[in-house]
């Protein structure tokens, strides 16, 4: 195949600025999104910061949304993420994106949309029932129009977004078929860890979510994430130090199996050369929760301790901040704009050439 033939490699990804981020986040999409940007592998890199999402369930919260655009591009800047090699813009000035949203509609039905199993978990958890925002509701069409605008590729994101990748591969094959072959079949990449698809929270609740106020924050001081750590889920059980434990459900250990390698072991824990080891301690009983926490928090602390340096650089310069994202806002809105332009000629409303 000749060089100008292979498809290009484009990311689009992105998070809700519901709060600030969360060490879900990181094992779950952002650790990998700075692997990907740094890999040179990629032609193209997108990360959107989803304000006019986190509206469809935050209408009468514009003050909330608002100020965590601020908190969510800071907990980019201080992983890693860098605007020389990802365009980081908000979701709100790509008008195009609304325009896509309202042509996918049509090849999307009623029926479809109330199938989504996370969108049907999250009504449940916002307890929505029968008041549920159309916006909100028609969410996972708004995302296929970012995931298409930007013709990605590949989609690095949590397990809970699966429906809505399955959602847009849908909604393109529909538009090509209909229309002609216009937009580009994405790819969802998971993380190659199990324990990272979906991090449970700190209350051994199935998700680390923004919305469900468990979660240790990438900007958490090491005081507050040490007190997180000590009331964590861990095992019932597990009454006394000679008890066996058990693994299945525990968080911490969850949390060790995302998160812990065995350098940390060298470093911290000398007396187990890896996390196999110390399991087998726990199971077999007499090793108590305390000592594994504590284990946990200097694993954690020496993650976070270099982003919570670079956030407090950022911090200082929330101008800066903000004039990446008009930057990548304006790129971002460039390449949309090209997509929505095939798209209305694809489907005979290009009048005026
Ligand atoms: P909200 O509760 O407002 O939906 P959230 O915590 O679910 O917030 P999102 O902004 O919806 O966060 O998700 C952003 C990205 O992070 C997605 O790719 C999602 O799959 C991933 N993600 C979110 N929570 C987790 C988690 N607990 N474990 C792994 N990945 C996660
Ligand atoms: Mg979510």
């Amino acid at each position: 195949m000749s060089e100008n033939k292979k498809q290009k490699q484009i990311i689009l990804t992105g998070d809700r600025p519901t709060g600030r981020l969360h060490v879900g986040h990181y094992v779950g999409s952002l650790r990998r999104r700075v692997e990907l940007q740094n890999s040179g592998n990629y032609d193209e890199i997108y990360i959107m910061i989803a304000d006019a999402q986190a509206l469809t369930d935050n209408a009468e919260n514009p003050d909330k949304v608002r100020e965590n655009v601020t908190q969510v591009a800071l907990d980019y800047l201080s992983v890693g993420l860098d605007p020389a090699k990802s365009t980081l813009f908000i979701q709100s000035q790509i008008p195009e994106l609304c325009e896509l949203s309202f042509y996918y509609m049509n090849l999307v039905t009623v029926s479809r949309l109330q199938r989504n199993p996370t969108v049907k978990a999250e009504i449940q958890q916002r307890n929505f029932e029968a008041s549920i925002p159309v916006g909100f509701f028609t969410y996972p069409i708004s995302q296929t129009a970012d995931i298409t605008a930007f013709q990605a590729t590949v989609v690095p994101v949590g397990e809970d977004q699966m429906p809505m990748l399955e959602q847009a591969k849908e909604i393109v094959h529909k538009f090509n078929t209909v229309y002609g072959e216009t937009l580009t079949d994405p790819k969802i990449m998971l993380p190659e860890n199990k324990y990272c698809m979906r991090l449970p929270g700190t209350d051994g609740k199935a998700k680390m979510s923004k919305s469900l106020g468990n979660c240790i924050y990438l900007s958490d001081t090491e005081e507050e994430v040490n007190k997180k750590i000590k009331t964590m889920f861990t095992d019932p059980l597990h009454l006394k130090v000679e008890d066996p434990g058990h693994l299945e459900g525990n968080t911490v250990f969850i949390y060790l199996e995302a998160f812990a390698n065995d350098d940390h072991f060298a470093e911290f824990w000398p007396d187990y050369k890896n996390l196999d080891e110390l399991k087998e301690h726990y199971t077999r009983g007499g090793l108590g929760d305390v000592k594994v926490k504590k284990f946990l928090g200097k694993v954690l602390q020496s993650e976070l301790a270099p982003i919570r340096e670079r956030r407090a650089q950022w911090e200082k310069d929330i101008d800066g901040v903000y004039e990446i994202l008009k930057k990548g806002s304006e790129v971002a809105e460039a390449k949309a704009a090209e997509t929505l332009a095939a798209v209305k000629k694809a489907m005979k409303i290009d009048y005026f050439g």
